[in-house]
């Protein structure tokens, strides 16, 4: 049975009214499973302790969020990526985030361990967090807790990021270590928060050929994500033979999504989420950690994660919404269509995108050349 790590604590992580990232999309989705009677077997983490938050983050960093989280002062507030419109302070927001923390951490522990081969933290990440500075919503770098977990039972990490942004705090974090390979597909920092993301950033030193960018036109639909994710994330995967993978499983590129400017539809993301669970039986024993990420379109971001969840636990998917969840979230949705899928099979016409796609195989092709290069 399915393993899904989930606290309510993870929704104390909140920037407050009008913040996109909003925790409600949790509680949504947690009681849009349990309505539609998806078999799983719940866990309630313990937060990460200040220790473990301080193997991945800056002391003066921790202690600024720390101080920022009772309501005192923190000198310098921009140095650390606080008080942006991003990322406001809030009371607790330290023990907020260690709640989100520790599940990711109890997320690779019980694959680490041989209790689960696939785990789901319902929640989390906060990809984009450094390990000195909050940045894009994040405060610290879930993501890196997981990994580190596993790492700690001597499995090697494949971590593959299909939020719509670049996930810059996970590369960033193992930019120079050779045993961890990040792979982010997004639309491309030329257009996109954070900006970063290139095909060029491969890594350092001995690491190189250890990050991966896919960096996508605006306006990507269906086919042409899928046609890149199939070039690129099959091989690079198989060249790296990790233990694991770990997936941060964003759902902002889908077209409602308003923060960004991909245009997929929940059928992607159901092909994606099945490839990705064949890759991790063919290349790790089926052992994979999901995490969820962006996704400010309340609508679309809490069907596609009810996806996820399905997809994951091998169940049948429903076709419809229950409607006694609908009574309860209704107000958020911006559409009132009550199926778990979109009517639409693509956004526009195919041909109306060839520019794009032209520009995806320009990017994938010159992606694989450099690593080509590298072998
Ligand atoms: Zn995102």
């Amino acid at each position: 049975m399915l393993k899904i790590v989930y606290s309510a604590d993870y929704l104390k992580y909140d920037f407050g009214p009008g913040h996109p990232f909003t925790p409600d999309r949790w509680e949504a989705v947690v009681e849009l499973l349990e309505q539609m009677d998806l078999a799983a077997d719940w866990i309630k983490p313990d937060p990460a302790t200040e220790s473990d938050v301080l193997a991945i983050h800056e002391r003066a960093f921790v202690e600024a969020i720390k101080a920022a989280s009772v309501g005192r002062a923190v000198p310098y507030p921009l140095y650390f990526g606080l008080e942006t419109g991003d990322v406001p302070v809030f009371p607790g927001m330290h023990e907020a985030t260690c709640a989100l923390c520790g599940g990711s951490q109890l997320a690779g522990r019980l694959v680490a361990e041989g209790v689960s081969k696939r785990v789901l933290q319902l929640g989390g990440g906060l990809h984009h967090a450094m390990p000195g500075r909050a940045s894009g919503f994040c405060v610290y770098n879930d993501p890196a807790f997981t990994i580190e977990a596993l790492r700690a039972r001597g499995l090697r990490v494949a971590y593959v990021d299909i939020d719509v942004h670049h996930g810059d705090g996970v590369q960033a974090i193992y930019y120079n270590d050779p045993d961890v390979l990040t792979l982010s597909l997004h639309e491309s920092g030329r257009f996109l928060f954070p900006g970063t993301g290139e095909i060029n950033e491969l890594g350092n030193g001995r690491a190189i050929g250890t990050s991966v960018n896919v960096p996508l036109s605006p306006g990507t639909q269906d086919a042409s994500y899928l046609e890149s994710f199939e070039e690129v994330v099959p091989r690079v995967l198989r060249h790296f033979d990790p233990d694991v993978l770990v997936i941060q499983s964003g759902a902002d590129a889908h077209y409602l999504d308003p923060l960004a400017h991909l245009s997929l539809t929940t059928h992607a993301y159901e092909t994606l989420f099945r490839r990705l669970i064949v890759l991790s039986e063919e290349i790790t024993e089926g052992r994979m950690v999901v995490a969820l990420g962006g996704g400010y379109a309340f609508d679309s971001t809490t069907r596609v994660w009810a996806l996820l969840a399905h997809c994951l636990a091998d169940a049948e998917l429903p076709e419809r919404l229950p409607a006694e969840w609908m009574d309860r979230w209704g107000f958020r949705r911006e559409s009132i269509r009550p199926d778990l899928h979109d009517r639409r099979r693509s956004v526009s016409s195919e041909g109306r995108d060839s520019s794009v796609v032209q520009a995806n195989q320009q990017t994938v092709g010159s992606l694989l050349e450099a690593l080509e290069e590298l072998e």
